[in-house]
């Protein structure tokens, strides 16, 4: 038996497109290789960023493509009583916060991978009474070094490179951050197969495993999938959807983006030979960063 587990994140802010069939592809394929658990975990936290019925379409979809998961599927905005007790388990180690975006763009005096730097205003002054809160982490002088499958050799400075970042928006919702570190614990996630676009996120998440002293996880970073203006594809850049009658076309393309070469004979196989041919032939490390 093997003590592989991995997972496909969709969030369910529109339909599957092309990347995110890359992304579902290459963790299946290196879960079932793995002689893995493949988990699926609807990210829907962000309730007002959903559109309604997406998390069914994307289901439906990973169905007529040929992927199987298993258990069952996890709702991150059924899990916000977990989030919750994790944040308390956090308590030394975070702060309140009243800034608006403009007062950190307004104080802030340096840029880190994702815009301003947070310079811990309500760290050293007292908060606004009466504001909504954030709750950040204090990111201290944790610096962190790990390998990942794909990108190689990284590390980041969580404090120069990204600040102490929030845990519970001031809206209330549970920020990503932590979200998918307590999931991914409670599913027993022990493989990360996922876009590039969240490498750098992997320190912040990395550093709240520490914190709240939970298992860490394999990385294996994949490439983003770019459309011809060398964008994201994403719902943003209007991505199309994929069509479950292009099934077997679009999962040899999206081998074929991932390095894995599928031989010509494959062009008229049923999805079923293309699943077993992909699983028995795949080398993450033909993947290059
Ligand atoms: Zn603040």
């Amino acid at each position: 038996m093997s003590s592989y587990v991995g997972r496909f994140a969709p969030s369910p802010t529109g339909p599957l497109h092309f990347g995110s069939l890359v992304a579902a592809v290459a963790s299946y394929c290196d879960a079932r290789a793995n002689q893995g658990q493949w988990l699926v975990r609807i990210e829907d936290l962000d309730k007002p960023r959903e559109v309604k019925g997406a998390a069914q379409d994307i289901l439906h979809c990973l169905e007529a493509y040929g992927f199987s998961w298993d258990g069952e599927v996890i709702y991150q905005s059924k899990q916000t009583a977990h989030y919750a007790i994790a944040l308390q388990q956090l308590q030394a180690w975070v702060y309140p916060c009243t800034c608006t975006r403009k007062e950190i763009a307004d104080s802030s005096t340096r840029q880190g991978i994702e815009g301003f730097i947070y310079p811990g205003n309500c760290l050293h002054h007292p908060i606004k009474p009466q504001a909504p809160v954030a709750w950040r982490v204090k990111t201290q002088d944790f610096v962190d070094h790990f390998h990942d499958n794909i990108q190689g050799a990284l590390h980041q400075q969580l404090a120069t490179d990204i600040g102490d970042f929030v845990l519970k928006r001031a809206d209330g919702l549970f920020a990503y951050q932590l979200a998918v570190v307590v999931d991914d614990a409670m599913q027993g996630v022990t493989h990360v197969v996922r876009g590039a676009d969240l490498l750098y996120s992997t320190s912040r998440q990395r550093y709240l495993q520490l914190l709240l002293q939970l298992p860490t996880l394999n990385y294996a970073h994949i490439p983003i999938v770019m459309n011809a203006d060398g964008e994201k594809l994403s719902k943003q850049t209007l991505a199309p959807a994929i069509l479950a009658n292009d099934a077997s076309t679009q999962l040899l393309n999206a081998l074929a983006f991932l390095k894995q070469t599928p031989p010509d004979s494959l062009h008229n196989a049923t999805l079923a030979t293309i699943w077993a041919w992909a699983i028995a032939h795949w080398d993450i490390h033909k993947i290059t960063a």
